[in-house]
C-alpha cells in the first residue's frame, strides 16, 4: 500500500507538471483565468500580436501588468471591467517593446498611471519613435491613435525594487538585471507565490533576442528562481509552474553555449545556423525559424563582446 501510494503520488506530481505545460493548441486566447483570489491571467491572442496581461485586485483599485498593443489594451480593459468594478490605477510596463507599451495612451486616458523601471523609458528614448512609425504601417490599431511617437511610462521606478502594499496585498516590482531587455521588470506576489515575468520568461518558442543580453539572461533567471514561486505568468504562452523559469534559463544557456563553441572553433554564423541543434530538454522553446535569428544574435553578442541590445540593428 505504501508503495502504491508513493507511486500514485509520483504519478500525480508528474501529471500536474504536464498539465501546467499546456500546448498551444489547448490554449484559449482572450480568456481570463483566475490564478489566486483577486489575481487573473489574460492570455493574449498571438494572431493579433498581443502579449499576456495580469490583473491584480487591491482593496480599492486594480493593477494591470503590461499595456499591450492598443487593441489588446481595449480587450484587457473590457475584461478588467467585467471582473471588477474597481478602477485600474496602475499599469506596469514590463519592458519597452510595442506589444507591451504601445497601448499606454489608452490606459492613461482612462485614468491609470503607467509605471516601469527607468530603463524602459530610456530604451524608448533611444529606439523610438522609429519602431512606432514602422509598426503604424502594418498595425491599424497603432496608426489609428494618430501619434508621432509612443507614450512613455508616466512614472519611473528608480530603485531595483519597489512595492505597493495597501494592507490587502503586497505587490513587489523587481528589476533583476538585463535579460530580454535592459529594463526587464518582474512582478512578484510573495503571499500568493505568483511571479509575472514579462518576456524574460515565455512559455514556448516566442523568444526575441534582438534587444537582449543573452549571456546574462540565465543569471537574471537564477535570481528569479530564488523567490518562492508556485505560479509563473509569462509574457507570451500559457502559465506554468516554476519549472518554466528553469526551462527558459536552460534554453538561453544552451543557445549561448552552442554558439560560443562554434565561435571558438572559428565557424561562421551561417554554418552555425545550419548545424546547431539544442538538446531535447529545451525543445519547447525552439522553433526552426526563430532559432536562426537567435543564433545570429548570440553570435553577434559573443564576437563583438557586447550585449546584443547594445549593437543596434
Ligand atoms: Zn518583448
Amino acid at each position: 500500500m505504501k508503495r502504491l501510494r508513493t507511486f500514485l503520488l509520483l504519478g500525480f506530481t508528474a501529471l500536474t507538471g504536464i498539465a501546467l505545460f499546456v500546448s498551444r493548441s489547448d490554449a484559449t486566447p482572450g480568456t481570463v483565468r483566475i490564478i489566486a483570489p483577486g489575481v487573473w491571467f489574460r492570455e493574449g491572442d498571438m494572431d493579433l500580436g498581443h502579449c499576456n496581461n495580469v490583473i491584480i485586485e487591491m482593496k480599492d483599485y486594480l493593477i494591470v501588468i503590461d499595456a499591450n498593443f492598443p487593441s489588446g489594451a481595449r480587450a484587457a480593459m473590457a475584461d478588467a471591467k467585467r471582473i471588477s468594478s474597481k478602477p485600474v490605477k496602475y499599469v506596469f510596463d514590463t519592458h519597452h517593446h510595442g506589444d507591451h507599451v504601445y497601448g499606454n495612451p489608452l490606459w492613461t486616458e482612462a485614468g491609470a498611471t503607467t509605471i516601469a523601471f527607468k530603463q524602459v523609458g530610456e530604451e524608448m528614448k533611444r529606439l523610438e519613435p522609429a519602431r512606432w512609425l514602422e509598426t503604424a504601417k502594418t498595425r491599424p490599431d497603432v496608426a489609428e491613435l494618430k501619434r508621432d511617437a509612443p507614450e512613455p511610462p508616466k512614472q519611473d521606478i528608480d530603485e531595483a525594487q519597489f512595492a505597493l502594499n495597501d494592507g490587502s496585498r503586497k505587490v513587489e516590482f523587481r528589476h533583476l538585471g538585463w535579460a530580454h531587455t535592459r529594463g526587464d521588470g518582474f512582478v512578484y506576489l510573495p503571499k500568493e507565490q505568483v511571479l509575472c515575468t514579462g518576456d524574460a520568461v515565455v512559455n514556448g518558442p516566442y523568444n526575441f533576442t534582438g534587444d537582449a543580453n543573452i549571456g546574462n539572461w540565465p543569471t537574471v533567471l537564477r535570481a528569479a528562481e530564488k523567490l518562492k514561486v508556485k505560479f509563473v505568468l509569462p509574457g507570451h504562452g500559457v502559465p506554468g509552474g516554476r519549472e518554466l523559469i528553469a526551462g527558459q534559463g536552460q534554453f538561453m544557456e544552451e543557445l549561448h553555449k552552442a554558439v560560443k563553441a562554434g565561435v571558438d572553433a572559428g565557424k561562421k554564423v551561417e554554418d552555425l545556423q545550419a548545424s546547431v541543434k539544442l538538446p531535447d530538454s529545451v525543445s519547447a522553446w525552439v522553433s526552426e525559424a526563430s532559432l536562426r535569428g537567435q543564433i545570429k544574435d548570440a553570435f553577434d553578442e559573443i564576437t563583438q563582446g557586447k550585449p546584443r541590445g547594445d549593437l543596434g540593428r
